[in-house]
């Protein structure tokens, strides 16, 4: 047995990878920090060490993610999910790493963009055509499966340049606004893949602790991320007026109706939105009798 499946055999606090520094890393460690993990940084910035857990945090470039998973390095990562499936498309030999959940944040799309004063106007168009990537085998597979006969260019930065250069026709990149590709009068032509940051899971089997702290932490992410705008609307009415109220109200959730001991015509009502609840429709509700509306930020919610 090697020294290092030797360590990790004999570990029992749970690893997971995130983003150094970069688009998905503030958000990260915010979830971690809202699944109520309190960490220490050590000098090097490298890995945080989980205080009141037993979870450590190492500080990565994105693209190590999958690889430190692959490797058993950690048994968790907050990865892109286009970093996740190009991975697993370019190594189709070697286990994969298992998308546990999405995250709803560092949401964007790959795309395939063209010049805005081009020829290409349609997905035939680009047969024959040269497109620059940072994503080869994700574009690789959609092209395949569409049987468009183009050729991949590798690019590792400024992708969007290159049809500038003359080094591609087209491009397939990362887009969120979109205002990257309109300052380098490119549009896009067809999504080949939507992304957001995901949490991903070693391929490997765990140790029964390991196992259950995966199962704790994820129980916990998944609460604060659902927890995330969620709001418990309070307010006391009038019993008749409920119909009305429960057909105004921004939410398909059950309310709970309780009834008041010292005014037999009234209720107090509680229910979770999850849409935005604003201002008009609180006066709305109250136009219908409600009274003592109060809105709370719900921090923490465990199904
Ligand atoms: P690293 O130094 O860690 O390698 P990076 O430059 O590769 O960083 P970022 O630009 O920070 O990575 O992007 C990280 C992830 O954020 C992307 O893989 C993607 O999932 C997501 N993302 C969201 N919107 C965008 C966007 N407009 N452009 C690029 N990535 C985006
Ligand atoms: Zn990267």
């Amino acid at each position: 047995m090697s020294e290092d499946r030797e360590n990790r055999e004999n570990r029992d606090r749970l690893r997971i990878a995130v983003q150094k520094s970069g688009r998905l890393s503030e958000r990260s460690l915010d979830l971690l920090r809202r699944a109520g993990l309190a960490f220490r940084s050590s000098g090097d910035r490298l890995f945080l060490h989980g205080e009141n857990m037993p979870v450590d945090v190492l500080l990565v470039r994105d693209d190590d993610i999958p690889g430190l998973l692959v490797e058993d390095n950690c048994e968790l990562g907050i990865v892109g999910r286009n970093v996740l499936d190009e991975q697993r498309l370019a190594a189709p030999e070697r286990p994969a790493p298992k998308e546990l959940q999405a995250l709803g944040f560092g949401g964007c799309r790959l795309a395939i963009a063209v010049p805005d004063n081009g020829t290409i106007a349609s997905i035939d168009d680009l047969s024959g055509k040269r497109i620059a990537t940072s994503y080869p085998a994700l574009l690789g597979d959609w092209l395949r499966t569409r049987n468009v006969e183009a050729e991949v260019v590798l690019l590792n930065g400024s992708v969007e340049i290159a049809p500038r250069l003359g080094k591609a026709h087209a491009i397939c990149d990362l887009v969120s606004s979109g205002a990257t590709l309109a300052a380098n009068q490119l549009h896009e032509l067809v999504t080949v893949m939507k992304s957001e940051a995901v949490v991903a899971l070693s391929p490997h089997a765990q140790s029964a602790a390991i196992a259950a702290q995966i199962d704790r932490l994820c129980g916990r992410i998944a609460g604060a991320q659902s927890s995330d705008g969620v709001r418990l609307l309070m307010l006391q009415a009038p019993r008749s007026a409920l119909p009305a109220i429960t057909r105004l109200l921004p939410s398909r959730n059950p309310l709970s109706v309780l009834s008041l001991d010292d005014r037999p015509d009234d209720v107090a009502v509680q229910v979770l939105c999850s849409d935005a609840l604003n201002w008009q429709h609180l006066e709305e509700l109250k136009r219908l009798g409600a009274h003592g509306l109060m809105v709370l930020n719900v921090e923490r919610m465990l199904a």
